[in-house]
């Protein structure tokens, strides 16, 4: 193998702030996280320790307010620490997304009351959130839940079953979408649901293709008894919520994808570099020569595509159409890329003994979460064309 490491994405920061704030996370992700990578996603051990860590360093409330604990990034800053986590892990970099994603009901629907109450200890108090939109029948047709939660004097009283609950089992507040009304999307509310409230319950986790790490479990709710000051925005406003907070997240999944990509392309042209055919490097080849500069240049594209979203949504202005166009393509990338680069590695590129087999199996999952690619495509095509008809 040569004696040439990867080097770092040479990234466009607005601040010195932002800067530091990446070296940081690069220095964790390197002294952390993707040393204990592949043997702990074999083993699917969870690495709790790494978000307490991340806590603590601030960075599981990046994007929200300072008064409560937040770090007040701008989203196009806050991508890249995923992206630079992702690359690292994606159990990791997925995990921070979906605890923001969790934690974003609360801090951008909740009262100032709920927000002094919760904020803190979920944006830098140790807290890890869960996110509960999915059921066994209702995935893509999320607004067709069923878990009811129903009124009882000051409480509600919650019961179903989430499906898919990434951290279920193993997070301390999970923020649940449940029937309070009448069928459709206008009948459902928000609740934060502590971890350890009576009633809440995970199955064992799923059998996964790749994230074996990251527990994703059904979790059941069997007459969970929650406050009514535990109920986020206004009745029959949790779908509304759900959605906004897909928007937000979709741009995570984004810089997660490119994040595996580019850990995909570092290790190819690594091993391009050293592989020698012929006798030459097969980097030399220009079969291989090509391939690597196409999988660069979707990189490049994806990144500067989930950036341009960002920078719309801290400029204020709407950004569902393109952050679904990011999801879209960036996961797209994802997948091509990750697989062209086993082919890089040839026979070795199939086996555990190399990292890029872990990111393509990897890659898979980020087609499907948070909206499969197939809604994805329908949310841009009704910015395009308007509601289909029927
Ligand atoms: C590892 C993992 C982690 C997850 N984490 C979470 C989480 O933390 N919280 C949560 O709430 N959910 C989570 N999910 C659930 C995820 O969001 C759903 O799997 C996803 O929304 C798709 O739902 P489904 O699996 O029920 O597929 P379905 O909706 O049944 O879709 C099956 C297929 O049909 C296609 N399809 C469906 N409707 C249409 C249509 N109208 N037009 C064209 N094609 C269509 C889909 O694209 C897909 O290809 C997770 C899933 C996985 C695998």
């Amino acid at each position: 193998m040569p004696d040439r490491a990867p080097q770092p994405v040479d990234r466009q920061l607005p601040t010195d702030e932002a800067r530091d704030l990446i070296s940081l996370v690069r220095d964790i992700a390197q002294r952390e996280i993707a040393p204990r990578a592949a043997a702990e996603e074999e083993a699917g051990r969870f690495p709790r320790e790494i978000f307490t860590l991340l806590s603590e360093a601030g960075l599981l409330g990046l994007p929200y307010d300072p008064e409560y604990g937040g770090g007040e990034q701008p989203y196009e800053v806050y991508l890249q620490v995923l992206e630079e986590l992702a690359t690292a892990r994606l159990t990791v970099g997925l995990g921070v997304s979906v605890h923001t994603l969790a934690s974003h009901a609360l801090a951008t629907f909740g009262t100032k009351q709920q927000q002094v109450e919760h904020l803190p200890a979920m944006l830098g108090g140790g807290l890890l959130g869960a996110y509960c939109l999915s059921e066994p029948a209702s995935g893509s047709d999320a607004a067709s839940l069923r878990t009811k939660a129903v009124r009882d004097g000051d409480d509600w009283v919650i019961s179903g079953t989430k499906a898919w609950i990434t951290h279920g089992g193993v997070a301390d507040f999970y923020t649940v979408m449940a029937r309070t009304g009448e069928d459709g999307p206008r009948g459902i509310t928000a609740f934060l649901v502590p971890g350890d409230a009576e009633g809440l319950s995970a199955a064992a986790p799923e059998k996964k293709m790749g994230m074996k790490g990251s527990p994703t479990a059904q979790v059941h709710f069997d007459g969970v008894r929650v406050g009514d000051d535990r109920r986020v925005g206004e009745e029959g406003q949790g779908f509304a919520i759900a959605l906004s907070a897909l928007d937000s997240g979709r741009l995570g999944i984004a810089a997660c994808a490119i994040g595996v990509a580019q850990a995909a392309l570092d290790a190819a042209v690594e091993y391009a570099l050293g592989r020698r055919q012929f006798g030459r490097p097969i980097a030399d080849f220009q079969g291989l020569r090509f391939m690597l500069a196409d999988m660069a240049t979707q990189i490049e594209a994806g990144r500067a595509l989930y950036l341009a979203a960002a920078r719309l949504k801290d400029a204020g202005r709407p950004f569902a159409k393109q952050a679904a166009m990011a999801k879209l393509h960036c996961t797209d990338t994802a997948m091509k890329v990750t697989t062209d680069a086993v082919q890089v590695l040839g026979g070795y590129g199939y086996t555990a003994d190399f990292p890029v087999e872990r990111h393509m199996r990897e890659a898979k999952v980020l087609q499907i979460v948070e909206g499969t690619n197939q809604i994805q495509r329908m949310v841009i095509a009704r910015h395009l064309a308007g509601p289909e008809t029927r």
